[in-house]
């Protein structure tokens, strides 16, 4: 390569790297102003009439111990009451526990337990269902657990006694 050659490449390199532009220094945003003055106060009923933001506001949501869930829940409670009335009544008329075994059912305390703790988890649903927003489905748990276990509840109550009553004075 000849030198001349060379030494232009080497004269245009130095012309082609500019020097390093100071760097600005951040643009500062001031303080906040003061805020202005707020209007004075329409008087009567104009005042009402205030411009609402443009977003409209998020609707709010309700405590989960409100007072339709406790309601809700509290009939969930009694509907598992009659559940468990239910079957130890058929249970004392000689029928057989459908879902459980009769040693469980039988055992009074462990069928109450049993029956308490199904109700508690139709609250714990609730309560996820409330967490995650879906506040329709929230309320819909317990009024369909309400529903099935008073349905099944009357159902107990329904079912004839296997033994036919003895014929009187016989
Ligand atoms: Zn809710």
């Amino acid at each position: 390569m000849p030198a001349q050659l060379l030494a232009q490449q080497d004269a245009a390199a130095q012309t082609q790297s500019p020097p390093a532009a100071p760097q600005a220094p951040p643009a500062q945003t001031p303080p906040s102003q003061a805020p202005a003055p707020a209007p004075p106060e329409a008087a009567g009923s104009s005042a009402e009439k205030a411009p609402k933001p443009a977003e409209a506001p998020k609707p709010p949501v309700h405590r989960f111990w409100d007072q339709t869930n406790s309601y809700l829940f509290a009939g969930v409670l009694g509907a598992r009451y009659l559940d468990f009335a239910s079957t130890l009544n058929a249970r004392r008329r000689g029928l057989d526990e459908a879902l459980l075994n009769n040693e469980t059912v039988d055992n009074h305390a462990a069928f109450a337990v049993i029956e308490f703790a199904g109700a508690a988890t139709s609250v714990g649903v609730s309560y996820l269902f409330h967490r995650y927003g879906h506040h329709s489905l929230e309320r819909w748990t317990s009024i369909i657990h309400i529903s099935v276990a008073t349905f099944g509840a009357g159902r107990n109550f329904l079912l004839k006694t296997p033994h036919p009553a003895p014929p009187p004075g016989g």
